[in-house]
């Protein structure tokens, strides 16, 4: 059983890449530090106690998996999608590596260490302003979209 290639918990995948990061495991529980990072319902507690999982909780980790058992990936159509988009009244989840294939937004705050997925709907134009949270351009202004390539 041990020679089994551990696959991330959130996304399923055992490769890591640029896009994943690197896998982890500790306590039987494997993930890749981005799929970590960027699901929604658990945040880096940043202790030494769990510094073998990028700082995540090995239970925290688990609750996640289980929670994303319910949630089907926008892109893949597969179970298991943790990351969500930060839009509330948005229900799209992914796995992190569907994510980023579906050209959504990643932002990453250091400095409070939230790391926030914005699906390809709602993302934002990287010019540093967060006015733009919750806007809608359902209704009127339809007619931005001209420049279809
Ligand atoms: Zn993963
Ligand atoms: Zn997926
Ligand atoms: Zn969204």
């Amino acid at each position: 059983m041990a020679s089994r290639r551990p696959c991330c918990l959130l996304c399923g995948k055992s490769e890591e890449n640029s896009v994943t990061g690197p896998l982890a495991t500790k306590d039987g529980i494997t993930a890749h530090q981005n799929c970590l990072l960027y699901a929604s319902g658990i945040y880096c507690k940043d202790s030494p106690e769990y510094d073998d999982l990028f700082g995540f909780s090995v239970e925290d980790v688990k609750q996640e998996g289980k929670r994303g058992k319910k949630l089907r990936c926008h892109s893949c159509k597969h179970r298991g999608a943790t990351a969500g988009c930060e839009v509330k009244r948005c229900t799209r989840s992914y796995h992190y590596p569907c994510a980023v294939h579906s050209n959504a937004d990643f932002i990453e705050n250091q400095s409070n260490g939230l790391f926030q997925l914005f699906c390809e709907q709602h993302r934002q134009k990287a010019n540093g302003s967060a006015q733009n949270d919750g806007a809608t351009n359902q209704g009127e202004g339809s007619k931005a979209r001209q420049d279809v390539i």
